[in-house]
């Protein structure tokens, strides 16, 4: 199998976009395989053919195709003649070796002016490889689908698909940036943007040196592993310490977690501008945690002027934590670490922040100085996958 089959949802699509569409999944692919040697990626009806310069280590690249967003699924698929007795033989030597008691094959002809329809390439093919290998034809459960593909100038054979990230490519939708924090939620509502087309800036809030630096350490190994779907990535780290320090030193303690997030999503939406960001995401879910009421959020959001996009809203924390360990993200989440907006807060922070109140505690302290500073004192890092070894 030297090839792979790469499908996509049509249906998702706008006809008129569907070009650009397929563009970005191309370049998402090249990106995603571009040290396994790529020759090309062809269009072909609903479905992309790559193909490679040398044979591929294929278990790396299903995992790199498994990640990429768009990919409804795909098939290591081997070049044939767009001939009858040629497939036949060829499949009998690929499945040489290969024990399954039951088969069925599937034919897609992307060609329709070829001399036989699928279901007689079906009954053909079947025959022949029921005759040789013995297995019997199932076609509800098979052990083994051959799937066959006839296009106009060749054809193509594999044995079953492998489901896809699904979504839709990354770029599809524009560019957001993610407050990521290094919990359990906000890398997943991260994930759930990218998986809905969003490329993602991340930006991370610390309070070092009042606070150690494992927070940082452990969104870095979370932007390494979401970047596997995105293949670029920026981090900026924001130190978020001395603005606390300030609020603390000019306000009570009840609505220090609201004011600390409202001075974030300032933050985080100058940085947006700044990089032509549209949204920004959260990993808020209703009523997780005190600061999560929807009296908090509906102050909280009034900081800023972008949209504020919140994927996990609805979802029961078991939900997320179960995403969380599917999308690899969960052990890291899990080292234990200093929450920044547990430094110098209440216990029990107010549920029901009123407006009028927020506003009274803010004109205490310098809210436009301290946002320039934590924007001008951010610092960018950089992420790519497949790592460059170079
Ligand atoms: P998470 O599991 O993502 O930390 P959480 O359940 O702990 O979320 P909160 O602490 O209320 O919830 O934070 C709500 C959201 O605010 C987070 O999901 C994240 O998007 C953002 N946020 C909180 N702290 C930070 C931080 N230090 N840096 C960046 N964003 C943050
Ligand atoms: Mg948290």
């Amino acid at each position: 199998m030297d090839s792979v089959l790469i499908r996509y949802h049509e249906i998702a699509l706008k006809k008129g976009n569907r070009p650009y569409f397929t563009e970005l999944l191309k370049r998402n692919l090249i990106a995603a395989l571009q040290d396994l040697g790529v020759k090309e990626i062809r269009s072909l009806p609903a479905r992309l053919l790559v193909t490679f310069n040398n044979t591929i280590d294929q278990q790396t690249a299903v995992s790199r195709i498994r990640s990429v967003f768009g990919v409804a699924n795909f098939s290591l698929v081997e070049k044939t003649p767009r001939d009858l007795d040629a497939i036949e033989s060829q499949v009998l030597k690929a499945l040489n070796g290969l024990s399954f008691s039951s088969f069925r094959i599937e034919t897609q002809r992307g060609d329709k002016s070829f001399h036989l329809t699928s279901p007689e390439i079906n009954r053909q093919l079947g025959a022949c490889v029921k005759e040789h290998s013995g297995a019997r034809v199932d076609l509800s459960k098979p052990e083994l689908t051959i799937n066959v593909e006839i296009l106009p100038k060749d054809a193509f054979f594999g044995f079953d698909k492998i489901p896809g990230a699904g979504g839709l490519p990354v770029g599809a939708s524009g560019r957001v940036v993610s407050l990521i924090s290094g919990g359990i939620d906000s890398p997943v509502a991260a994930y759930r943007m990218m998986q809905r087309g969003c490329r993602l800036i991340f930006v991370h809030f610390h309070s070092a040196p009042y606070l150690d630096k494992t927070s940082q350490e452990k969104v870095r190994l979370l932007v390494a592993t979401l970047t596997r779907h995105q293949y670029l990535s920026r981090l900026y780290l924001v130190p978020f310490g001395e603005i606390q320090r300030q609020i603390v030193a000019a306000v009570a303690r009840p609505l220090r977690v609201v004011l600390y997030r409202r001075m974030m999503l300032r933050i985080a939406e100058a940085l947006a501008r700044a990089d032509k960001a549209q949204a920004l995401v959260t990993g808020e879910s209703l009523g997780q945690v005190a600061s999560q009421t929807l009296e908090n959020m509906a102050v909280i959001q009034q900081a800023a002027t972008l949209p504020i996009l919140r994927p996990l809203v609805g979802m029961d924390k078991q939900e997320i934590i179960d995403q969380a360990r599917r999308i690899g993200t969960f052990d890291t989440s899990s080292i234990p670490d200093q929450d920044c907006c547990q430094l110098f807060v209440p216990k029990h922070p107010a549920t029901k922040a009123r407006f009028a109140d927020i506003e009274q505690d803010e004109s205490k302290f310098a809210v436009n100085e301290l946002v320039r500073y934590g924007v001008e004192n951010a610092i960018a890092e950089e992420f790519t996958f497949p790592p460059q070894t170079a």
